[in-house]
């Protein structure tokens, strides 16, 4: 057996960063930026009031002034002017008058003079304000030069929304990753039918397509290939051949009619590898390039197959899609496990599935989820973690365990 660590590491190395693609903001998100993007123009473009009330001499207040304009958001304040003893009625967002440098918020004025209205008459700030007040600077944001979003950083809704700030319309990214799916088993059938002697319903194959949309890849369907030799080669050569990845699964175990692995291994040009790794569930892993298109051999059991697709293609495919580091993971948190997490020893380190409960404080705590074999899916729907438990008799009621939080 090998251990987890070390079969992660061969799959990293095999998984190469893709080219970039030009893309508007919007298609951009969950891919990673290639070059820094800097500020072309300064946001917010002048100085603007970050409250609803008037601008101001800050030296004028506490006191009564004479409102002498109004200026909502989108007003051009060109002509208008603050002199001493004056105010303008100002919104959020309006730009801030010449003359004025402060703004009085709503909240501390009185009207002062019975027929006043939004730009004429009598107002008495009650409080004094200090220069700047609730006055948002040109280029508070972001000022023309500034790097906003460095090379590598991901593009989140956020990032869209600082390039649209910005006017950008496109930018450069590490092209989104096509992951081609494919699944094996002479006994899988589709849809809702009735199920002959010896059939089962096909989960993985829909399981893994929905993962690789959830992680902002996108999928490709390619089927289910009969256990036939050359219906798997003729398989894998076409999603390898149009897809950055592909996640074949089923069919890398030790039974007669398991293809995949020596298919993979004809077809990788002696990249291909098969893995008893050293974990539970999701032992058997098979791996190679094709034309230089990692293609993953997750096993057929469907809880294993989306064990292994969490712990070996996740990270491979964002490692193609230019993340690196800790961003290749997903964040692990020390939780308190308060029925334990009985095992016995077996030299695999065994990821239980588990729901992870984020109490007051920051505490974790998780509770194993219902039936942990290996074909038994609902626990893995159930669960939102999966807790490393390290080989021995496992965690003590109370004791610590670190887990992978999944959502
Ligand atoms: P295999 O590794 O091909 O021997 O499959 C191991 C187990 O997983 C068997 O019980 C298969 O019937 C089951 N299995 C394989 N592929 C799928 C699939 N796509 N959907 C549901 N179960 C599957
Ligand atoms: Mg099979």
């Amino acid at each position: 057996m090998t251990p987890l660590e070390d079969v992660q590491r061969v799959v990293l190395e095999a998984c190469t960063a893709l080219g970039s693609a030009e893309v508007r903001p919007a298609d951009a998100v969950g891919c990673t930026l290639v070059a820094d993007v800097v500020a072309g123009e300064a946001v917010p473009p002048w100085p603007n009031s970050g409250m609803d009330g008037i601008a101001v001499r800050a030296g004028d207040t506490p006191g009564r002034l004479r409102l002498v304009g109004y200026l909502p958001a989108g007003a051009d304040p060109s002509g208008m002017f603050v002199g001493q003893g004056e105010a303008i009625r100002i919104m959020t967002g309006a730009p801030v008058p010449e003359g004025a440098d402060a703004v009085v918020p709503v909240e501390d004025l009185r009207v002062a003079d019975d027929d006043a209205d939004d730009e004429r008459g009598e107002i008495e700030a009650l409080v004094g304000v200090q220069a700047g007040r609730h006055v948002r600077p040109a280029g508070g944001d972001a000022a023309i030069g500034d790097v906003v979003l460095p090379a590598g950083a991901e593009v989140t809704p956020a990032a869209v929304g600082v390039l649209s700030s910005l006017g950008i319309g496109s930018c450069t990214v590490v092209r989104r990753a096509r992951v081609g799916v494919l699944s094996t088993g002479d006994e899988l059938v589709e849809g809702p039918g009735p199920l002959l002697p010896g059939q089962i319903r096909e989960s993985n194959r829909p399981a893994l397509l929905a993962a690789v949309k959830a992680e902002g890849f996108e999928p490709v369907d390619f089927g289910i290939a009969r256990d036939d030799e050359a219906a798997i080669r003729q398989a894998i050569e076409a999603a390898a051949a149009s897809c950055d990845a592909v996640l074949t699964t089923g069919g890398v175990s030790m039974g007669e009619a398991d293809h995949v692995k020596g298919v993979l291994d004809q077809l990788s040009g002696g990249t291909f590898r098969w893995f008893q790794v050293a974990i539970r569930p999701a032992k058997p892993f098979a791996f190679g390039t094709v034309g230089g298109t990692p293609v993953f051999g997750l096993p057929g059991n469907p809880v294993s197959c989306l064990v292994s697709f969490e712990l070996f293609a996740r990270p491979g495919i964002r490692r193609r899609m230019g993340f690196g580091g800790q961003s290749l993971w997903r964040p692990m948190v020390a939780a308190e496990a308060p029925d334990g997490l009985p095992r016995s020893s077996d030299g695999k380190l065994h990821l239980v599935r588990v729901a992870a409960e984020n109490r007051v404080g920051g505490r974790w705590v998780v509770r194993e989820q219902g039936n942990q074999a290996s074909n038994a899916l609902t626990a893995m729907a159930v669960a939102d973690a999966l807790a490393l438990v390290p080989d021995g008799d496992g965690v003590a009621p109370g004791g610590i365990v670190n887990c992978w939080l999944l959502r």
